[in-house]
């Protein structure tokens, strides 16, 4: 079995889900590109709770938590079987710290960006919370104690924005003011240096760090995928790209790296 990739998105409106453009396009080839997982661990900034939670149910219920959206939206079906397996495993990897949760199904976070990366739903998905008692080391601690389970074909899925300030969000802007620009630029070079220190820290990116987002749960998830990944991995930046203001869509696909021996691999 190959070692799976690891991969954060950056979700951004949950119109995402149903529009097609250049963002959901590129989340399509990746799906298409990237081995089939067996399983999916998605870490959504959509649960954001006290302590953390892994969702165990074997049939994951749709959670529409997004309001004020054309009707078409609530009625997106993303029926992925979950894995009360993989959710074990995830309890075993993190430990006493997390905590199994049957209630919770798929959020947005999770369905509008699978809905076009892997649209036959038939890779069971199970989630895990992100934590808001937790520092930004701890959400890259728990990467690292996750990171075997891409041995095992569990694809670890980051959905979050590097970005996201709804407050600041300026709905005829097509880019990104200029301190979100300068605060995505400073986490990709950083990312591509596996300066992790340098994320984890991100206030070191100056000015822009305090206006990037008001609270932590969207920017969580890039830091578990970072933890999963590490330096035998390729960074492949996406969608590179800041939109009414205020939001980051941009996203990176750690991968294993070949190496071309010229040879057929196996
Ligand atoms: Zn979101």
């Amino acid at each position: 079995m190959s070692r799976m990739p690891v991969v954060f998105v950056g979700h951004g409106s949950p119109m995402n889900a149903i529009e097609s453009n250049p963002f959901t396009e590129e989340w399509q080839r990746i799906g298409v590109e990237i081995p089939k997982p067996e399983a999916i661990l998605s870490v959504s900034a959509h649960w954001y709770t006290r302590g953390t939670r892994v969702s165990d149910a074997e049939q994951p219920r749709m959670i529409y938590d997004m309001y004020g959206f054309p009707a078409e939206l609530y009625r997106v079906r993303y029926d992925a079987p979950g894995s009360p397996a993989l959710a074990a495993q995830v309890r075993k990897a993190l430990g006493d710290r997390v905590q199994a949760d049957a209630t919770w199904g798929l959020d947005h976070g999770t369905w509008s960006v699978l809905n076009w990366m892997f649209p036959a739903a038939d890779i069971p998905v199970v989630q895990l919370s992100v934590d808001a008692n937790a520092s930004m080391r701890d959400y890259f601690e728990m990467g690292k104690y996750l990171a075997p389970l891409r041995e095992q074909g569990i694809l670890i899925f980051g959905s979050g924005n590097v970005v996201h300030h709804l407050g600041r969000v300026a709905w005829d802007m097509r880019g990104g003011f200029p301190w979100a620009d300068e605060f995505d630029a400073y986490i990709r070079a950083n990312v591509l240096a596996r300066h992790a220190e340098n994320v984890i820290d991100y206030h070191r990116a100056g000015a822009s760090a305090s206006l990037a987002f008001p609270t932590p749960d969207h920017f969580a998830p890039l830091l578990y995928a970072l933890g999963a990944s590490d330096e035998g991995d390729n960074v492949r930046v996406f969608n590179d790209a800041r939109v009414l203001g205020s939001l980051s869509m941009t996203g990176y696909l750690f991968e294993t790296q070949t190496v071309a021996t010229g040879e057929q691999e196996e």
